[in-house]
């Protein structure tokens, strides 16, 4: 699809049914599901596909605790068993490989009272995981799993739901099917600037306008101020980010060992048998890409939790900042006063595995269609309800 870059298409028409803001894992979904249902859709991101939180090298797959059940965990439940068909699916369309795997996980369990709670959620996997996948408390890692797990006391939780993808992979594949699309148009290092919601019209940074039907915010961090003026309210902090640093280790470990995490840190095996450790969370910072010693940190951590990687060579470190909404929970779906603006934000740490399954919800909105469960939780409105003035702002004056 060709799209002029300027005033409105002939005859007033919209010039893209659906313009995405952000090339993260986000927006890459919402454009691809949009465009397999026929909409026009312009992508435009400020610097490069995968500039932001998107282009780190985690990847990890894992879900709530099954216990205390709620629609989210019930959104993000299957939307990691839906991915293994999403990717696939992805995989045969382009030819290249996500790097993902149904590789499961383990918890070591350090108290008495984290077993007691781990034997209790046995049940409530089995009632709430479809009975598909197994959450067992034993008292060694068997064969499959990581040979040694240094300190594991009380034994250790396996579960078998846990997946993990390459995010550069996913990420180039994304990109690879948009470039197969007609209907996709994709501008790197062009940045949205305004919108003028009534107009349905977006400024973007070479100083043209573009109109739209419908505009998502998937821009990540900087979507939160964005929603915020959308709904006329640029005072609401909406939410903000929060740093987080990992590293790359050379282990040449079997892609197989299922994710360990422990207290915030966590440690997965990538096809190519590079080790991938994380990391840090950080909501005081001062430079949002650099790393430094707090990543040293969770190394040392990694390195005893897995002994497997003791000595393995650290081949790269690198650091983004995840977008945390107010709420906490993903920020998605129309803007209040803006039913145009549409969030597609504040997936936290949990994005690459629920990103499909937020586009489908927001395509849902777009084509009027049926779509997944959207939680309530997720909605504009209910993240403003927790909103407070942005001490980062000044405050409109009276
Ligand atoms: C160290 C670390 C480890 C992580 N590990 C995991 C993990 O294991 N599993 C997991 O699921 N998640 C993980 N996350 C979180 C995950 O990376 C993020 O939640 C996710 O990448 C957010 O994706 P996004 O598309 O919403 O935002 P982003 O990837 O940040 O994309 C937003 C894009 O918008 C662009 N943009 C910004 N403003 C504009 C504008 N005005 N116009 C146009 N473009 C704009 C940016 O350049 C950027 O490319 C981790 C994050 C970090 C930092």
């Amino acid at each position: 699809m060709g799209i002029a870059d300027s005033g409105t298409g002939q005859g007033g028409q919209p010039q893209a049914d659906l313009l995405v803001v952000g090339a993260g894992v986000a927006g890459l979904w919402l454009s691809i599901k949009a465009a397999r249902a026929g909409l026009s859709v312009t992508l435009i991101e400020r610097d490069r596909i995968g500039a932001g939180a998107s282009g780190g090298f985690l990847g990890a797959l894992m879900p709530h605790s099954p216990e205390r059940w709620n629609e989210k965990k019930d959104f993000q439940f299957r939307a990691l068993v839906d991915l293994e068909t999403e990717i696939a699916a992805l995989e045969n369309e382009t030819g290249l490989p996500c790097g993902y795997r149904r590789v499961g996980r383990i918890l070591p369990l350090h108290t008495e009272r984290a077993r007691e709670t781990a034997l209790d959620n046995i049940a409530q996997a089995r009632t709430n995981w479809s009975g598909r996948f197994q959450f067992n408390v034993a008292n060694t890692p068997d064969r499959h799993d990581w040979p040694s797990i240094l300190w594991a006391p009380r034994g250790i939780v396996h579960e078998t739901l846990s997946a993990r993808l390459s995010p550069p992979a996913l990420l180039a594949a994304l990109a690879a099917r948009l470039g197969q699309m007609p209907n996709v148009l994709v501008r790197e290092g062009v940045a949205l600037t305004g919108i003028s919601h009534r107009e349905r019209r977006a400024g973007l940074s070479d100083g043209s306008k573009l109109a739209f039907g419908h505009i998502a915010l998937a821009n990540g961090v900087d979507a939160f101020s964005m929603i915020a003026e959308a709904q006329g309210a640029p005072e609401l902090d909406l939410g903000g980010p929060v740093k987080g640093q990992a590293a790359l280790l050379d282990a040449g470990a079997p892609p197989d060992l299922p994710v360990v995490y422990h207290d915030g840190v966590y440690v997965l095996v990538h096809e190519n048998g590079l080790v991938a450790v994380g990391s840090t969370s950080e909501r005081q910072f001062d430079d949002p890409t650099g790393t430094d010693g707090q990543l040293d940190d969770v190394l040392k951590r990694a390195r005893k939790l897995c002994p497997l990687i003791g000595d393995a060579p650290v081949v790269g470190r690198w650091a983004g900042v995840r977008p945390r909404a107010v709420g906490r929970d993903p920020m998605l779906g129309p803007v209040p006063g803006a039913p145009h603006v549409l969030a597609m934000t504040g997936g936290f740490k949990i994005t690459f595995g629920i990103a499909h399954r937020m586009a489908d919800c927001l395509l849902a909105h777009v084509t009027g269609s049926e779509g997944p469960v959207c939680p309530e939780s997720f909605s504009v409105e209910a993240h403003t309800a927790k909103a407070k003035p942005s001490a980062h702002r000044p405050l409109p004056r009276s």
